[in-house]
């Protein structure tokens, strides 16, 4: 038992409050993902029990492309109300225009990813407070394809917003694997920082040279018929879903997601881009320019999407002059 001189006790009780108490505590970003990775989870569960339940409460929203689900409503108040319950100063943004009314206790969701809250964060986003932090939630994207039985078109999408730029997402597939028997475990999660990467799937590229496009299966027009045409594919998969689209792309199933049209709104593309970019590809509009993610910006990406893992430039030096001239970047 030694007298620790007072100054060397000072410094001892500075260093371990700096690094080892304040330094270890997670940066708000990755609290925020590993929130909404928890709070992603519960929305997969809502949204398989509204499926088994055979009561979707399905509503027209501007017609009958466009629908709303019970799933869709309770899934956007569990996210919205989980989050803004451990973030009040975050701007959350959803896809669903629901009345404002108290939201049973049993959709909230407190819990947070551990294996998210122990990975470091970027050097860039360590310092973000709350308030500069805005999320994008689509609560179910590929909501006609969920009322038609295509059920692993369906991801519910939450995005992260800083200065801008779409720089962390989680997907939540609820019925992955669902055609592969009891024996499989139903739906997965995956997530992605910029300057961290992306996880939850094993990243693969479609063989070079190979040109797979995916597009709309239930929003298609001539515009979106002739951008895909003139990508000169090898093969063309027409599926639902924003989210679920990414998903191909990163997992090498197809090599460019083309979309030549407004529809898609700024909840569908800001997880998805954040993933896609974590791992090195990119999601712009038609003329290949970035679309922002602040609160204030107008939710309609009105001039379609175009994204890829590799080779956006080949995808973007494709598209016809009919489609730029019809579809202006802002
Ligand atoms: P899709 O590839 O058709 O599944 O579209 C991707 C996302 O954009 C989904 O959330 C769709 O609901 C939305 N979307 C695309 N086009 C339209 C449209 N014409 N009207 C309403 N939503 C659309
Ligand atoms: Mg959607
Ligand atoms: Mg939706």
């Amino acid at each position: 038992w030694t007298v620790l001189p007072m100054s060397l006790l000072r410094f001892w009780t500075w260093e371990h409050f700096s690094s080892g108490v304040m330094a270890n505590r997670p940066a708000v970003l990755m609290q925020l993902v590993a929130s909404a990775y928890a709070v992603a989870e519960k929305a997969g569960t809502i949204v398989q029990k509204v499926l088994q339940s055979g009561e979707l409460g399905i509503v027209e929203k501007s017609g009958a492309n466009d629908l709303q689900t019970l799933a869709d409503r309770l899934v956007q108040k569990s996210i919205c109300a989980s989050l803004s319950k451990s973030f009040p100063k975050v701007t959350i943004i959803g896809e669903e225009e629901l009345p404002a009314e108290a939201v049973e206790e049993d959709l909230i969701e407190n819990g947070q990813s551990s294996l998210i809250l122990q990975k470091s964060c970027p050097d860039q986003y360590a310092s973000l407070k709350e308030e500069e932090l805005v999320v994008w939630v689509d609560p179910l994207d590929g909501t006609k394809e969920y009322t038609e039985g295509l059920l692993d078109h369906v991801t519910v999408l939450i995005g992260i917003a800083y200065g801008g730029t779409a720089i962390a997402g989680v997907i939540n597939q609820p019925f992955y694997n669902y055609q592969m028997g009891a024996g499989a475990s139903l739906g997965r999660t995956l997530w992605g920082v910029l300057g961290l990467g992306a996880f939850g799937f094993q990243l693969q590229e479609v063989p070079d040279g190979k040109r797979i496009i995916t597009t709309t299966r239930s929003h298609s027009n001539k515009l979106v018929i002739d951008a895909v045409q003139a990508m000169e594919p090898h093969d063309v998969i027409r599926v639902g879903g924003a989210g679920n689209k990414i998903i191909q792309l990163v997992e090498g199933k197809a090599s460019a997601y083309v979309f030549a049209s407004p529809g898609c709104k700024k909840w569908d593309t800001c997880a998805p881009e954040a993933i896609l970019h974590a791992v090195g590809g990119k999601l712009t509009d038609m003329h290949g320019n970035a679309y922002t993610y602040d609160a204030n910006v107008k939710h309609m990406n009105s001039a379609g999407v175009l994204a890829a893992l590799r080779n956006h430039e080949y995808y973007l030096s494709r598209v016809p002059q009919a489609v730029l001239q019809a579809l202006p970047s802002n």
